[in-house]
Formats: structure tokens, sequence, C-alpha cells
């Protein structure tokens, strides 16, 4: 076999690993690494030393923003490119370190001009809707040679950068379907899935227990009444870091049930030991001095808002004495059930005075 075919065959091998990948993204999607397969089969195929995956961050008075999202550099010799990193280049003087990357932005296909710099040998737009975010970039990089890029490269890299914009419209779609936007945790749809999962699995095993807690952020009418709606997004979204930073070593998922409410599931915790827990939240959220700002959003220095939050905890296992019995009751009975006692009991916690963790006892 002539070279030239046996490497259209490579290539046409490897473009179809890449697209039974999409099949199977359902399962990897979410996932952080789900860039590193699509981008590690464009790397062996076209044998780029580099691949890069940005996304064009903005675009400012002629100047381009790119930020990496994913690189992969096995050889670990672009220490500059970490992800996270932000590269501004100039469109106007079409940047001659990066000339391939402002040619693909501005012609919207593979650029590939052979220019030595900084910038990668090809790159390629990467199609993406504005209202989903903005564009993507991938690049690929050859080092120690001039890259001599075939036409048929050209096509190739075209037809991967088609897969790559496949994949990142499932990802991003799957993460507005799983999480609120505002504060990053799960939505409420996502949050009560999980619950179901955790409930089916006492099913099945029934020595399994474990504890929901639901949070309400305590007169937060009053912090959109007094402050405007813009500070209220702001005490949310922190709220949410809180939540986030104190999962893993608190309690397992966090969701946003509704306005100001947030659902937490501890896996594995009975009931008492899920109240200290959640006190210990409660505590971090009464001392953070939450940022303030001014109705447009700016912050307004050396001023800061308390807040307090209430919660109430509910103990889930297979049919004990002071739990839920899951025998005889339909799956969403069994959801409705679980999170109707927490809600009781952060009813409680909000009758006594509020800022407090209540569990939540059942009344022989
Ligand atoms: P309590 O201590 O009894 O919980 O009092 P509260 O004021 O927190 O409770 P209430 O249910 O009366 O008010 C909740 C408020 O939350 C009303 C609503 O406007 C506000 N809210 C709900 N979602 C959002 C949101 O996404 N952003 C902002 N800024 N406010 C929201
Ligand atoms: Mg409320
Ligand atoms: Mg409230």
């Amino acid at each position: 076999m002539k070279k030239h075919e046996s490497d259209a065959k490579i290539v046409l091998n490897r473009l179809g690993k890449l697209s039974s990948f999409l099949k199977d993204l359902d399962s990897e999607a979410g996932n952080d690494e789900c860039f590193n397969y699509p981008l590690e089969i464009i790397q062996k195929t076209m044998m780029f030393d580099i691949s890069v995956l940005y996304k064009v961050s903005n675009i400012i008075d002629n100047r381009l923003i790119l930020e990496v999202v994913k690189v992969l550099d096995p050889k670990n010799s672009r220490l500059d490119l970490r992800e996270g990193r932000k590269l501004r280049l100039f469109m106007d003087a079409r940047d001659k370190r990066y000339v391939n990357e402002v040619n693909a932005f501005i012609n919207k296909n593979v650029s590939c001009i052979n220019v030595p710099g900084m910038g990668c040998d090809v790159m390629g737009y990467v199609y993406f809707p504005r209202d989903c975010g903005g564009a993507y970039l991938f690049g690929g990089d050859f080092f120690g040679k001039e890259s001599s890029v075939k036409d048929f490269e050209v096509s190739t890299v075209e037809i991967m950068c088609n897969f790559l914009s496949t994949i990142l419209l499932k990802t991003q779609f799957k993460q507005q379907a799983e999480y609120d936007s505002l504060t990053g945790l799960y939505n409420s749809r996502k949050i009560k899935e999980e619950l179901g999962r955790v409930l089916k699995r006492f099913e099945r095993k029934p020595s399994l227990s474990a504890s929901i807690a639901m949070g309400d952020i305590d007169f937060f009418k009053k912090i959109n009444d007094t402050y405007g709606h813009i500070q209220g997004d702001l005490v949310l979204k922190e709220v949410g870091s809180i939540l986030s930073m104190s999962m893993r070593e608190y309690f397992d998922m966090a969701g946003r049930y509704g306005g100001e409410e947030f659902l937490l599931i501890l896996d594995e915790i009975e009931g008492e030991r899920a109240v200290q827990l959640v006190e210990r939240i409660r505590e971090k959220i009464e001392t953070t001095r939450f940022a303030r700002v001014d109705k447009f959003g700016k912050i307004i220095e050396n001023q800061f808002l308390n807040i307090t939050i209430s919660f109430g905890v509910a103990h889930l296992d297979n049919g004990s004495e002071k739990g839920l019995s899951v025998r005889g009751s339909s799956d969403i009975e069994i959801l409705t059930d679980c999170i109707g006692r927490a809600d009781n009991a952060l009813y409680t916690s909000k009758q006594k005075g509020r800022n407090q963790t209540t569990l939540f006892k059942e009344i022989k």
C-alpha cells in the first residue's frame, strides 16, 4: 500500500473513533476531562506535539482574548499554556506571533499559514452559537520543524473541528440542564434526581441511611428590598460558593432548590451527625462578611453585609423507627415525603427565631 493511502486509513480510523466517542458522550459530558479524549485523538491523528482548546472569552478594542480551556502537552514543552491562562492577541495588526489564531477567528475556518512564532501551526475555528457562550478555537502545534501542512491535513482538521463543535454543544446543553447558572450548584430538577438515586439504593441495601438538609436564607426579601436585586443575587452566589467549598468535607451534593432555598444531601450520614455538620455551614455563613454592591453591581469598598440561614434536617433510612419507610410507596411519594420532613424541620427553625438547625422528629 502506498504511504499516503495508509495515512488516509489511519486518519479515517481515528475519525471513526472520534465519532463513536460522540455517541457515548452523554455519560462523559459534564466531566472536566471530557475534552481529553477528542483532543488526544486529534493530536495523534495529526501527529501534533501539542493540542490546545481555547475559548474566545472576549474581544476588546481589536484585541482578541483567548482563554486556554484544555491543553495536551505530553512533553511539557509549553508551560506557558496552562489551563485558565488568557492570551491577548491584536486583531488589527494581525499579530504576527499568533497570526493563525487571529486568522482562524476572523475567517472562521482552519488557518495554517506558516509564520514562526509563539502561536500554533494549525488553528481551527470551532463553531458555537453566540448565545451558548461564544466561539472556541482548536490549535495544534508541531515542534522543532517548520510546519508544511498539506491540503488533506487541513481538511481533516476541519472535520475534527466540526466534531469538537458537537462535543462542546452537548456539554453545554448538559451543563445548562443540570446546573443553576447563578450559584453553580445543581438545579432543583437535578438535586431531586440525585436524591431519588440515593433513595433507590435503600431498596437494594436496607442497611443504608442518609440525611438531607433544607436551608433557607433568613429575611432574604429584606436584602432585596433594602439593597436591590443585584445585591440579592450576589448574596445567593456567595452562599452558593460557600456550599460548594464545604462539599465533600461536610456533605456530598448541594442544589438550589428554589429562590433562596438550598437542598443538601449527606449520604451515609445519620441525622444527629448531619445536624453537627450542617451547623458548621450555618456558622460559616453567619460569620462571613458578604460583599456590598451598589445598584449597578459595583463593589462598595469596606462595606459588608451579614446574613444568616436556617436549616431543617431529615434522617432517611429504610424503615427504622425515626426514619422513613420506603417500602410500599411510589418513588415520587417517598421523595416528596423526604423533602417534606426537612421542610417541616426548617419551619421549626424559622419559628424558633431563625439562624439555627432543627432535626425532624416524627410526632407519635
Ligand atoms: P424568611 O426568613 O422567613 O425565609 O424570610 P424571607 O424574606 O427570606 O422569605 P420570603 O419567602 O418572604 O422571601 C424570599 C425572597 O427571595 C422573595 C424573592 O423575591 C427572593 N428571591 C427569590 N429568588 C431570587 C433570586 O434569584 N434573586 C433575588 N435577588 N431574589 C430572589
Ligand atoms: Mg423561602
Ligand atoms: Mg428565606
